[in-house]
């Protein structure tokens, strides 16, 4: 997935200033920066949460939300708008579950609902992923019952039930207690290791160095550095990257 040349505005605010970006297939870019830079705006243009203003989102070479035509771009349809985004998934800081469904429901339901799946069939998988993310035994659990971490596992188990080809990653440990953080990385670290492409912007310096290819630091809406995750983190080249991380922010 890659954007070029994303421009986007809050009123009179540049919030994303020509920022390019091109994340190769099964490559984990970790988006690091102080709180305002732009993290969150970006991943959300790349979901198509929110309009942009100027420059493409790409994802698999295809152009997200505007078709081509001879006069120019056209925006697409909603239907057609909600096909690209399920071909992504997004996990937030707060895990949005169904509060009146059950974990397994919570998980079965996309398939289902929005992907045809016989429930057998989306049954099956749910399971499967649940079984991946440590819960199977809390299938029946509602979300009210779960820990923090707990219930951000099933969300990233319901993003994975709609076969995504990449996962965005937003903050996905910066609500949950300091004991929970771990277990939502490891489901994060294993997805890694299996091959998804993925953004996930963070503030776990360490879990960035050690899961992701790249590091990509963004202030003020511009990515300002960015290069292998050992090499930069250990070594930055912007007088910026070096503050940030002494600071610890
Ligand atoms: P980060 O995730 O790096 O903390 P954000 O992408 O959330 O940064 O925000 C970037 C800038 O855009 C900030 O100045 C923020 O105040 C502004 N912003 C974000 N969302 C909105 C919004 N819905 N309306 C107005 N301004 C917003
Ligand atoms: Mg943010």
């Amino acid at each position: 997935m890659s954007v070029e040349r994303l421009v986007k505005r809050y009123g009179q605010a540049l919030v994303l200033d020509h920022v390019s970006l091109s994340v190769a297939e099964r490559e984990v870019v970790a988006l690091i920066g102080p709180s305002g830079s732009g993290k969150s705006t970006l991943v959300r243009c790349i979901h198509q949460l929110v309009p942009i203003e100027g420059g493409a989102v790409y994802v698999h070479g295809e152009l997200q939300g505007f078709e081509r035509t001879d006069g120019g771009l056209r925006a697409l349809g909603h239907r057609a708008i909600a096909a690209q985004r399920q071909r992504i998934g997004m996990v937030f800081q707060q895990f949005n579950l169904f509060p009146h469904m059950s974990v397994l429901r919570n998980v079965m339901e996309g398939p289902v609902q929005v992907l045809g799946e016989s429930p057998e069939q989306a049954r099956a998988y749910a399971e499967q992923l649940l079984d991946r993310v440590g819960l199977l035994a809390k299938k029946n659990a509602y979300p009210r019952q779960l820990s923090g971490g707990q219930q951000q596992r099933v969300a990233i188990a319901r993003a994975l039930a709609m076969r995504p080809q990449a996962m965005l990653f937003d903050e996905p440990t910066s609500a949950l207690d300091p004991e929970l953080v771990g277990e939502v990385l490891a489901v994060v670290r294993d997805l890694a290791k299996q091959g998804m492409t993925m953004i996930i912007v963070t503030h776990e310096i360490n879990f960035a160095r050690e899961v992701a290819d790249r590091i990509v630091f963004m202030e003020a809406g511009r990515i300002v550095e960015q290069g292998p995750a050992r090499e930069t983190l250990a070594a930055p080249k912007t007088e910026r990257l070096r503050t940030f991380l002494s600071r610890g922010e």
